[in-house]
C-alpha cells in the first residue's frame, strides 16, 4: 500500500485510535493534570516524494521522554523537501502521546503498558489499540522502519543503532544495513528476543538510541538526524553518500546488573567504558555515608547504559553492559 497523497506534497494529521475514546476521570495531580475527557490520538506525518522510491517509516516517542528522537522525527518532516525526495516518509513523532503530555517515562499512563510490548498480542486497553493502529495504518505502508529512542528520564545510554536477526536472510541483511548505515560508532546485534521482534513484522528495521536523562540536547538530536539522512541516502531517497565511521564496532548481546541494597548510587564508570570482570563499577551508600555494597562486573564488556537516578532500591537495574 502506498500513500494516497499527491506526489511532491506533505501532510500532518492525527490518527484517531479506534475504540479508544475514553471519559476517564483521573484525580487532579501534577502528573496527570485536571480530570478531562481523553481521546487517544497519534500524530502522523507524510512526505510524499515527487519521484518513485521506497517507503520509510520513522517513529519516535514510543518512550515519550526520549526527546532527541522526537525532535529528530519532527525536524525530518520540516526539513525534507518532497520535490527532491524519491519515495515517501511516514513519520510518527510521538507514538505514546498520553505519556508525552504527562511526562511519563517508558509507559502509557492510561494503562501502564509499554506500547512496544503490545504488537504481538491482542488486548483491549489503549496501548494495544495504539499498537494495532501502528501495525495496520503505519507499518503496513512501510518498506523499512527506523524506531527512534534514547535516554529516558533516569537513563544515560551510548548512542547506537541495533538490529535483531529474525531468521530471514533478506530481511536480516537489510536490518543490519539500516543499523550500520545509521553511522554510530557502536552497532548492536540484539540477541534477546524482544517484543518488537516477536511482532510478526517481516519488515527490515533498526532501533536507534541517542539521548540522555530526559533532556533535549541538539548534539544528540544531530546523531539521529545524521542517521536518518544516512539511511535516506543509502536507500537513494535523497542524493549523497552515507557518512559511516570506518571503525564501527558491533556488540553482540548484553547483560544487566541489579543492586541488592537501598541507598544512594555512586557510579564510577562512564558511558562506553571498557570494563573487565572484577572491576568496581560503583557503590551504594546509606544515609550515614557508609558503603553498603560495591557493584562488581561479573564479565568483561562495554558500558551501554547507566540508570543515573541516584536513589536505588533492592533489585533496581543500575547498568546494562554490552558483550563483545
Ligand atoms: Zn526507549
Amino acid at each position: 500500500m502506498r500513500s494516497n497523497l499527491e506526489r511532491g506534497t506533505k501532510s500532518f494529521q492525527y490518527l484517531e485510535v479506534p475504540g479508544a475514546a475514553t471519559e476517564r476521570n483521573f484525580v487532579n495531580n501534577p502528573l496527570f493534570g485536571p480530570p478531562r475527557p481523553r481521546t487517544a490520538r497519534m500524530p502522523m506525518m507524510q512526505v510524499n516524494g515527487a519521484h518513485e522510491g521506497p517507503s520509510l517509516c520513522i517513529m519516535a516517542g514510543m518512550h515519550a521522554c526520549e526527546y532527541p528522537s522526537i525532535d529528530a522525527a519532527i525536524k525530518t518532516y520540516t526539513d525534507t523537501d518532497p520535490r527532491s525526495l524519491s519515495g515517501n516518509l511516514i513519520i510518527v513523532p510521538v507514538v505514546n502521546l498520553a505519556a508525552f503530555w504527562t511526562r511519563t517515562p517508558y509507559l502509557n499512563p492510561d494503562d501502564g503498558m509499554d506500547i512496544g510490548a503490545t504488537y504481538h498480542v491482542e488486548g483491549s486497553t489503549i496501548s494495544y489499540l495504539i499498537g494495532k493502529l501502528l501495525r495496520e495504518q503505519v507499518f503496513s505502508q512501510a518498506d523499512y522502519i527506523v524506531d527512534l529512542h534514547g535516554g529516558d528520564v533516569m537513563e544515560d545510554v551510548v548512542p547506537h543503532a541495533g538490529f535483531t536477526r529474525i531468521g530471514d536472510k533478506e530481511i536480516d541483511e537489510a536490518s543490519e544495513m539500516l543499523a550500520r548505515t545509521y553511522g554510530t560508532q557502536y552497532v548492536f546485534e540484539r540477541l534477546e528476543k524482544g517484543a518488537f521482534e516477536k511482532s510478526g513484522l517481516r519488515i527490515p528495521r533498526t532501533l536507534a538510541e541517542a539521548g540522555r536523562e530526559g533532556r533535549l540536547e541538539p548534539e544528540l538530536t544531530a546523531v539521529h538526524l545524521k542517521g536518518i539522512s544516512n539511511i535516506m541516502k543509502a536507500l537513494k531517497m535523497i542524493d549523497g553518500t552515507p557518512d559511516i565511521p570506518s571503525a564501527q564496532v558491533v556488540m553482540h548481546g548484553r547483560y544487566e546488573i541489579f543492586v541488592r541494597s537501598a541507598g544512594l548510587f555512586y557510579p564510577s564508570v562512564r558511558m562506553a567504558d571498557h570494563i573487565r570482570k572484577g572491576d568496581v563499577l560503583g557503590e551504594i551508600r546509606d544515609l550515614e555515608g557508609r558503603t553498603l555494597e560495591q557493584i562488581i562486573a561479573p564479565k568483561d564488556g562495554v558500558v551501554l547504559l547507566v540508570m543515573t537516578n541516584p536513589v536505588k532500591h533492592p533489585d533496581d537495574l543500575v547498568f546494562k553492559i554490552w558483550m563483545y
